[in-house]
């Protein structure tokens, strides 16, 4: 064996002594009543918070795009890979987000690399609440500019760090809308004062808000009513609640123009597929126009929370969040793999999000809602946790 390859085996070793080997299984398809290994499974950890993942009409509208424009861009953006698809979609993404412009990214993690890497550089000051996304965190690191955290959701601890930053500095402040861990929301609104307080941009990642959040699922801010020019750089994602893949960020046309400029993560890779594109409209047109979807995922995450509370399962500690995200809290890596295992065993997949994703002592139970379950999934959601936690959490 090369030394490469034994330094390789070396540290999945580690990795697996520590308790920390990630899992990856196979799935027939993205619907919660779905297969694996040949066994039927319910599942509750997919981010498809509206069900739009598997409708008809979007599936329809991905095979229809890929007939049309093709399967893949086949080049950048900025060299052929942009069609008037992408044109398409993008207005529509900035309608809904009430922004001059929308530019998209061929997923999420680019976007927030994109855009803080074009925006800021060494010698500036990024301020982030301590939950953020990790790919928020990379951005920063990836521009050069200095990263403060501020203890989790405290908007005093933020105003501390934004108050001791070098009066010329750049700066920019950043938060999830809502937590991906978590499921809770920061408050936009008190966000957006500090930041025109200290006269500095407010950049919200909502990918878990938008399209279950808000009259017409425009995520957090429109839930919050926070005043649109309060918030110049708005990042969405559409593999979640959109039910496609990719990305994109709103907002003024001079944002948009500078990161066609300035966002590497844009510039040299290739477009977003042309056939998503077409799906993602498809779905977005359901988003806005079926807002019974989200009216229901609400009354799901409502008696969720109600019944599980009754339950009072020992061991468990239902995290507060109004969101489809409703985390359960157990502490230890190893009694929430322990309960994420039994739940697999009796045919429901919810996984252990364990550290270094969430803090050591944090682990947990990630469950998420979606309108595609049913009240009886729902049912036998709570069954099966009441069942098995008795043993795995005494
Ligand atoms: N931002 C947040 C808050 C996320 O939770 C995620 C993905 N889970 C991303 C960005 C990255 O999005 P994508 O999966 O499209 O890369």
């Amino acid at each position: 064996m090369s030394t490469f390859e034994r330094a390789l085996h070396h540290r999945l070793e580690q990795q697996r002594a520590a308790g920390r080997y990630r899992l990856r299984r196979s799935q027939r398809d993205a619907g919660v009543h779905t297969r694996i290994d040949d066994r039927d499974v319910l599942t509750f950890c997919s981010n498809d918070y509206l069900g739009l993942a598997t409708h008809p009409r979007v599936v329809e509208a991905l095979c229809n795009g890929a007939r049309q424009h093709g399967a893949g861009g086949g080049a950048s953006h900025l060299v052929n890979g942009h069609q008037e698809v992408h044109d398409r979609l993008e207005a529509r993404l900035a309608q809904w987000t009430g922004r001059e412009r929308a530019l998209l990214f061929s997923c999420g993690y680019k976007a927030n690399l994109g855009v803080i890497s074009a925006l800021m550089s060494r010698g500036g000051h990024v301020v982030h609440d301590r939950l953020n996304h990790a790919s928020l965190l990379d951005g920063t690191r990836l521009s050069g500019a200095r990263l403060h955290r501020f203890t989790h959701g405290d908007v005093a601890a933020a105003a501390q760090t934004l108050a001791g930053l070098p009066p010329d500095a750049d700066r920019l402040l950043v938060s999830d809308g809502v937590f991906s861990m978590d499921g809770d929301c920061a408050d936009v609104n008190a966000l957006a004062r500090l930041a025109e307080r200290h006269d500095t941009p407010l950049m919200i990642d909502d990918a878990h808000g938008l399209g279950v959040l808000g009259a017409s699922g425009a995520g957090t801010l429109e839930a919050q009513n926070v005043p649109l020019d309060q918030v110049p750089i708005l990042v969405g994602t559409l593999g979640k609640a959109l039910g496609t893949q990719g990305a994109f960020v709103a907002g003024s046309h001079a944002l948009i123009e500078s990161l066609i400029q300035f966002a590497k993560p844009f510039v040299y890779t290739t477009s977003l597929s042309p056939a998503l594109a077409a799906a993602t409209l498809a779905s977005l047109e359901i988003v806005q126009c079926e807002p019974e979807r989200r009216a229901y995922l609400h009354r799901l995450i409502q008696r969720f929370r109600q019944e599980l509370t009754s339950l009072a399962l020992p061991g468990i500690t239902l995290m507060p969040s109004e969101t489809p995200i409703q985390p359960l809290l157990i502490g230890s890596e190893q009694a929430a793999t322990a309960l994420s295992e039994r739940l697999y065993e009796k045919g429901i997949l919810c996984t252990a999000i364990r550290p270094p994703t969430v803090p050591t002592g944090h682990s947990r139970l990630r469950v998420t809602l979606s309108a595609a379950h049913t009240q009886a999934d729902l049912d036998r959601l709570l069954e099966t946790l009441a069942r098995c936690c008795r043993t795995v959490t005494s």
